[in-house]
C-alpha cells in the first residue's frame, strides 16, 4: 500500500478508526448520557480540574471506546488505553499512572477483569492520586509513596454486575449506554457512507440499520460488506434491493438477530416448552457463558420483546415463536 495515497478511500483496516466520531457533535444518540457528560466536561474545564472518574457500561459495540476518546478530545487532554486482562501486576499499572500528565485520561477496557491485586492498587490512585511503589527487594525492601498528576479514569465494562462495590463506588460518573433504535442507526450508517464515499439511499441505510442488532459497530460492519455487494453485484449505490440481497447473502436475520440470539430462542422453545427456564440452564443448553447471555444477548432480546424475565425464569413471547416460524401453543398449551 502506498502510504502517500491519501486520495484513496480508507482501507478496511483503517475503517473502524476513520468512522469513529471525534467530538460530542459527531456522536449520535445516547442523548441523556451525552447531555450530562457535556455538562460534567464543561464544568471540569471551567474549574481547570480533571474530570471525575467515569464508568461506562453496556453491551459491546455501543461506543464506550469512542466516548472515552471523545472525552479526551473535548477535555483537550491525552489518553492512554489499556484493558483489565492486560494489567497483570501492580507494576504495569504504576508505569501507566506515573506517565499521565495532569488531566489525562486513562481508559481501561474490560475493567471487570482486573486482578484483585491490581484493582486494590487502583483505589488510592483514584482517590488520592497517590500510589505506593516498592523499592528494592529482600531485606532492604521498602515502599515509597509517590504522587500522581490528577487524572481521569474511564472504565468500560460489558459486565457491570461483576464490578466490586469498592471499585464501583470510586466512579463519580456512571453512564449506561443503551441499544440504538433503527432511526439513530440510520443516521450513523448515512454518516459512515459519506465518510466512505459510498452512495446510499435513505431506504438502503434504513435496511442496514434495522438489521444491526441496535449496535453501531455491527451497522458499520454490515455497511462495509453491503458496499462490496453494491460494487460487484450492483452499480455501486446501496439501495434497498442491494441491501436486502447483501444482508440475506450474509445470513443476517430479518430483525437483526444473530446466530446466538436465535439459538437461545429456539432452545427455550424446543427444549423447555417456551419456559420459564433458569438462565444457568439456558447457558448450558446453548453452550455459552451465563454472564455473557445475561449481559450481551438477553438485554437485546428483552428490548425487542422476544423474551420476558419472570420470577420463575426466562420465558419466550409469542413474537419469538412467530419470528422462528413455530406454532405458538398459547397460554393453555403449555
Ligand atoms: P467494545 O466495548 O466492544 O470495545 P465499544 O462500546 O467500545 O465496544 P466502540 O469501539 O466505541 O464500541 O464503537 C464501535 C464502532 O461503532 C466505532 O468504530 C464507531 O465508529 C461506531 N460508533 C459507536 N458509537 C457511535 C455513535 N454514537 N455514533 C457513530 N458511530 C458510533
Amino acid at each position: 500500500l502506498d502510504p502517500n495515497a491519501s486520495h484513496l478511500t480508507p482501507t478496511d483496516r483503517d475503517i473502524e478508526r476513520v468512522l469513529r466520531p471525534q467530538a460530542f457533535e459527531d456522536f449520535t444518540g445516547q442523548e441523556k448520557v451525552m447531555e450530562n457528560l457535556k455538562i460534567f466536561v464543561q464544568a471540569a474545564k471551567l474549574r481547570g480540574e480533571a474530570l471525575d472518574h467515569v464508568l461506562l457500561h453496556g453491551p459491546p459495540g455501543l461506543g464506550k471506546t469512542t466516548l472515552s476518546h471523545i472525552i479526551a478530545n473535548e477535555m483537550a487532554t491525552g489518553i492512554k488505553v489499556t484493558s483489565g486482562p492486560v494489567l497483570d501486576k501492580p507494576g504495569d499499572l504504576a508505569g501507566l499512572l506515573t506517565g499521565l500528565d495532569t488531566g489525562d485520561i486513562l481508559f481501561i477496557d474490560e475493567i471487570h477483569r482486573l486482578s484483585p491485586l491490581v484493582e486494590e492498587y487502583l483505589y488510592s490512585a483514584m482517590e488520592d492520586f497517590k500510589i505506593d511503589i516498592m523499592l528494592e527487594t529482600g531485606p532492604n525492601a521498602r515502599s515509597v509513596q509517590i504522587s500522581l498528576n490528577p487524572f481521569t479514569l474511564v472504565g468500560a465494562t460489558t459486565r457491570s454486575g461483576l464490578l466490586t462495590a469498592p471499585l464501583r463506588a470510586r466512579f463519580g460518573i456512571n453512564a449506561r449506554l443503551a441499544y440504538y433504535d433503527a432511526k439513530l442507526l440510520t443516521t450513523i450508517v448515512l454518516r459512515s457512507s459519506e465518510i466512505l464515499k459510498t452512495p446510499i439511499s435513505d431506504e438502503g441505510a434504513y435496511e442496514i440499520a434495522r438489521r444491526s442488532r441496535g449496535t453501531p459497530r455491527i451497522a458499520n460492519a454490515l455497511l462495509r460488506r453491503t458496499r462490496d455487494f453494491a460494487q460487484i453485484k450492483g452499480n455501486g449505490t446501496i439501495d434497498t434491493e442491494i441491501a436486502r440481497y447483501a444482508l440475506n447473502a450474509l445470513n443476517v436475520d430479518e430483525h437483526g438477530l444473530d446466530e446466538m440470539d436465535n439459538k437461545i430462542l429456539s432452545t427455550i422453545i424446543d427444549k423447555f416448552k417456551g419456559g420459564p427456564v433458569g438462565l444457568k440452564t439456558i447457558a448450558t443448553a446453548v453452550g455459552e457463558d451465563e454472564g455473557t447471555i445475561e449481559e450481551v444477548y438477553e438485554p437485546f432480546l428483552i428490548q425487542e420483546g422476544y423474551i420476558m424475565r419472570t420470577s420463575r425464569g426466562r420465558e419466550v413471547t409469542e413474537a419469538a415463536y412467530k419470528h422462528l416460524k413455530k406454532n405458538y401453543p398459547g397460554q393453555t398449551g403449555k
